[in-house]
């Protein structure tokens, strides 16, 4: 038998390729699991193509998270990450998973697991077909120094470089693709704050190279000053919050802008300080622990990050009550109107980059020949609104590996086979 290559002929869309060039007509041909022709399709290249009439729907790269957490469970109960029992836990990941790919995230980078190894069995269910959801590189739990836990019940607890070492080479031992140091506090805990760093230089520089030595990287929670810098001086590869970087982080983030990283998580700021009132947590209480400041401190060095070309991605902390998951492209909103991204630069931010973050830039974030079919059929224009992104139903194919995650059935059309030729995949009108 001869196998055939499923293709899929999106005709007629406004191409956002996420290069920087403004969105043009024509068409996009996928031929298993790659982009083959992007603008204008040779129609011999088209024969037995499934079509999806565009009728000038944007086509777009599926989105990144940059710091993802499919273990996080909706709840304003920080403890009950811990006291969830694994089985149900295991049952919620995987519903993330689903609502990730559900929300146009074909990419997330994952920032913390509150079990050991709830994310990798994840990855590993999603790489195998088993179950849907975004590419995912797992994390395991977060490391945390005694006294230097934001949740204790899901902090694998390390001391002193020997210390640091261990717990890297055991999370490596799990399966994990990045290992996450919780650096600094968090106000909403109420005992350790955002500005103290937890973490020596000695521990850093120790679980960098341990994971280094592996071909693994670091992120951090880094909230602090201080760890921001130490970051830097240690090449962690993924800076998450940087809340109060200063002058001399600033300078030290843009003279290493050719690797660095920075995902702020912003929503978690904005929805802590005006949203959690419904989970017990009002805007005066997140006033007098320091959130406003803390946001406004965000919102001034993200801008500058922008000005200088450090590499700020969307994504962050979605999966708490006030901010439950689904809600991830509200990250793209306070980009463009918070951080001063051109609604272009932010579609660039969570699809190219995103490809970057993912450690593939060459096949992931662009709508470009030979990338992975990773696509958005989008009704609307995001660079006019980009709020449409936030809108489900607006998503109307959602497409990763150049198989369809979502359909809308009532635009198939089929190109008619060339003599000779017969199936290829074609799909039955209204599927
Ligand atoms: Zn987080």
């Amino acid at each position: 038998m001869p196998t055939t290559t499923s293709k899929t002929l999106f005709r007629d869309v406004s191409i956002l390729d996420s290069t920087g060039a403004d969105p043009y007509r024509g068409d996009v041909l996928v031929e298993g699991d790659r982009i083959t022709a992007v603008g204008s399709v040779d129609p011999s290249r088209t024969d037995g193509a499934r079509v999806v009439e565009g009728r000038g729907r944007t086509l777009m790269s599926g989105l990144c998270d940059a710091h993802t957490h499919f273990t996080w469970n909706n709840s304003a109960d920080l403890d009950g990450l811990g006291t969830m029992p694994v089985e149900e836990h295991l049952l919620f990941a995987i519903e993330s998973a689903r609502t990730y790919i559900d929300s146009g995230y074909t990419m997330c980078l994952g920032a913390a697991s509150a079990k050991d190894r709830l994310d990798v069995v994840c990855r590993d269910a999603i790489n195998a077909g088993r179950i849907p959801g975004p590419r995912y590189l797992a994390n395991g739990p977060e490391i945390a120094v005694t006294g230097g836990a934001l949740i204790k019940s899901i902090t694998k607890f390390a001391d002193g470089p020997e210390g640091m070492r261990k717990a890297v080479r055991e999370l490596i031992d799990i399966g994990v693709d990045q290992i996450k140091l919780s650096m600094t506090g968090e106000e909403i805990t109420g005992t350790q704050r955002a500005e103290d760093t937890y973490f020596s230089d000695e521990e850093v520089a120790a679980a960098v190279a341990e994971a280094h030595r592996r071909g693994k990287r670091v992120c951090a929670h880094a909230r602090s000053a201080e760890s921001v810098k130490m970051c830097v001086r240690h090449h962690v590869d993924v800076i998450y919050h940087a809340s109060f970087t200063d002058a001399e982080g600033m300078d030290m983030l843009e003279a290493n802008k050719d690797w660095v990283f920075v995902a702020p998580g912003i929503n978690w700021l904005v929805a802590t300080l005006y949203e959690a009132e419904a989970f017990g947590f009002p805007q005066e209480a997140a006033e007098a622990v320091g959130y406003k400041k803390e946001l406004e401190m965000a919102i001034a060095g993200l801008r500058e990050m922008h000005r200088r070309g450090i590499k700020v991605l969307p994504g962050g902390d979605y999966g708490f009550a006030w901010t439950p998951h689904g809600t991830y492209a509200r990250d793209l909103q306070h980009f463009v109107e918070l951080l001063g991204f051109t609604p272009m630069e932010a579609i660039i931010s969570a699809t190219a980059w995103g490809g970057e973050i993912m450690l593939r830039p060459d096949e992931l974030g662009k709508v470009q020949p030979g990338y992975l079919a990773d696509l958005l059929l989008v009704d609307g224009d995001p660079l006019a609104d980009i709020t449409v992104l936030q809108d489900r139903t607006k998503l109307h194919y959602i497409m990763k590996d150049g198989k369809f995650h979502k359909e809308a059935g009532d635009d198939v059309a089929a190109t008619p086979p060339l003599p000779g030729n017969v199936d290829r995949n074609q799909a039955p009108a209204g599927v």
